[in-house]
């Protein structure tokens, strides 16, 4: 048995909820607003080598490392998963998602889909909800709108979000964020619906094969 496959057969109470999107699609609000809503949720706090932003707080919004510890930790096996995202490493530690777990915490894990297609590999009890943007067009103009990039930049992410967009296919619900309450309360139906074993229902409603569907239909349309 693998150490994985060892740390895997923990008992453990809360379940990980895994949301992934690609950049721009507005993860971290709709993330944000449903831990404020939802007194059972708590956040997963991951390692990062990026430097803190002015209002971030060490071991609140991430664990900040170095690089080199990053590196060690990564040697000590110390990650489920991690990936490189924009020149800098992420990773979600066994540590940050056990001890939360075992306190009776169900978690959501914010991060990008690379590492939410290792997550998969790794915890089969998590349950995986894939955000995405009102339409391709939309995230065109939400990243012109941050006036961050210029023409070219915002190229290169529409085609790494449309080949984030394949990895849907990996994950159990998606749900589109139209507008904030609205994908936040979907959100929530699907933690809901999962803890209550109500998971054919949530599937209907929030599948992500027919949420997919829809979704292309429209920009089709
Ligand atoms: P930011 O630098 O904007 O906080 O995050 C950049 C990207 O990294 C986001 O898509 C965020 O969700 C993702 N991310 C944050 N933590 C982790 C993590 O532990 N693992 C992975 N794979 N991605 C992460």
């Amino acid at each position: 048995m693998s150490p994985q496959e060892g740390r895997q057969s923990r008992a453990a109470n809360g379940r990980p909820f895994v949301v992934a999107a690609p950049s721009g699609t507005g993860k971290t609000t709709v993330c944000r607003a449903a831990l404020e809503r939802d007194p059972r949720l708590r956040f997963s706090v991951s390692h990062t080598t990026r430097a803190p932003r002015p209002a971030e707080r060490d071991g609140v919004d991430y664990h900040f490392v170095p690089a080199s510890r990053f590196q060690e930790l990564v040697q000590q096996d110390a990650f489920l998963e991690y990936a490189e995202y924009n020149g800098n490493l992420y990773g979600t530690s066994w540590a940050s998602l056990e001890e939360p777990l075992a306190a009776g915490w169900d978690l959501l894990v914010e991060i990008e889909v690379k590492g939410a297609r290792q997550f998969r590999e790794r915890r089969r009890d998590a349950c995986f909800v894939f955000l995405l943007p009102p339409s391709m067009d939309a995230l065109r103009d939400r990243l012109r709108g941050r006036g961050s990039d210029d023409e070219e930049t915002i190229s290169k992410r529409l085609a790494i979000a449309e080949q984030e967009l394949e990895a849907i296919a990996f994950f159990d619900y998606a749900v589109v964020n139209r507008e904030v309450d609205q994908a936040v309360a979907d959100l929530l139906g699907i933690v809901e619906a999962e803890r209550a074993g109500r998971t054919a229902e949530a599937r209907e409603r929030h599948g992500r094969a027919q949420v997919f569907k829809h979704w292309r239909g429209a920009a089709d349309d």
